[in-house]
């Protein structure tokens, strides 16, 4: 059974590197239960001038965010996960006596939150553009000007995973595995 959290909860996030088809990171805000989700081709940056593509995705279910490992099959995805970075954040731009997330801060396409990661921290945004070949799924991830903004790209300066140690290519099936049949 899925609990749904009350607002007093901590709300979960993580970042998962997935080397797929197209190498992307799929950054994923849990809201009302479930993680919303979006793939950045590039990844986060952590510099206040540099806006990062971020399309919107399906809603994963929650006890994804435990994922590293390796989706097999020929399938859209299949391909290596690490979690890349993981902890909770706080919105902070939530209408007053807002009851969902989804309805009350997620439909209006700007969102505004602390981060509170082993490597991702301070202000952030994201915000709708629909515009681009993405369409109405387009969004841009920025990093807000504060003490935790910094020149340089923090998905090559620390792509090691948060739970392993591991980089994405040094993931394999017995690290976790989706859509394998045996275990013999
Ligand atoms: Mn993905």
């Amino acid at each position: 059974m899925n609990q749904t959290p009350t607002k007093t909860d901590k709300l979960h996030f993580v970042v998962q590197e997935h080397r797929a088809t197209r190498l992307h990171w799929d950054f994923r805000l849990e809201m009302d239960g479930a993680l919303v989700s979006w793939a950045l081709p590039k990844g986060p940056c952590t510099d206040p001038s540099v806006k990062r593509l971020a399309v919107r995705v399906a809603d994963h279910n929650y006890d994804y965010k435990d994922f590293e490992g390796v989706i097999t099959g020929d399938q859209y995805g299949a391909g290596k996960v690490i979690i890349w970075d993981e902890g909770f954040y706080e919105p902070v731009n939530l209408p007053a006596g807002a009851s969902s997330l989804h309805d009350n801060w997620l439909a209006g396409g700007d969102l505004k939150f602390s981060m509170h990661g082993r490597k991702l921290k301070g202000l952030w945004a994201l915000f709708l553009t629909a515009g681009g070949r993405f369409g109405a799924n387009s969004w841009l991830l920025v990093k807000k000007k504060d003490e935790f903004a910094a020149s340089g790209e923090i998905v090559q300066q620390q792509p090691r995973s948060v739970r392993s140690g591991k980089t994405v290519d040094e993931i394999s099936e017995a690290d976790g595995c989706i859509g394998c049949e045996t275990w013999d």
